[in-house]
């Protein structure tokens, strides 16, 4: 398992996470943010955390270092 943390109040609606795994994010039509997929709110919505299966780890690093604003961090 790794985690996945987004700061999504910093998103700047870019897409470059999606293109790098567009499984995990979207962007919303709602506000023009991200959406991490079954991300769970943290601070108000301030943060979201997910917890995916090693098998999604390869896709999220490059969403991490695609995302010019720096909001995308992985663990584990
Ligand atoms: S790459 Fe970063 S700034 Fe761009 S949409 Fe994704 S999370 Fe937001």
């Amino acid at each position: 398992m790794i985690r996945i943390f987004f700061q999504r109040n910093k998103c700047i609606g870019c897409n470059a996470c999606v293109e790098a795994a567009p499984f995990r994010w979207r962007v919303s039509h709602k506000d023009g943010r991200c959406t991490l997929v079954e991300g769970e709110s943290r601070r108000g919505g301030q943060l979201y955390i997910a917890r995916v299966g090693e098998d999604e780890r390869e896709a999220n690093e490059q969403a991490a270092r695609n995302c010019p604003a720096g909001i995308i961090r992985i663990e584990g």
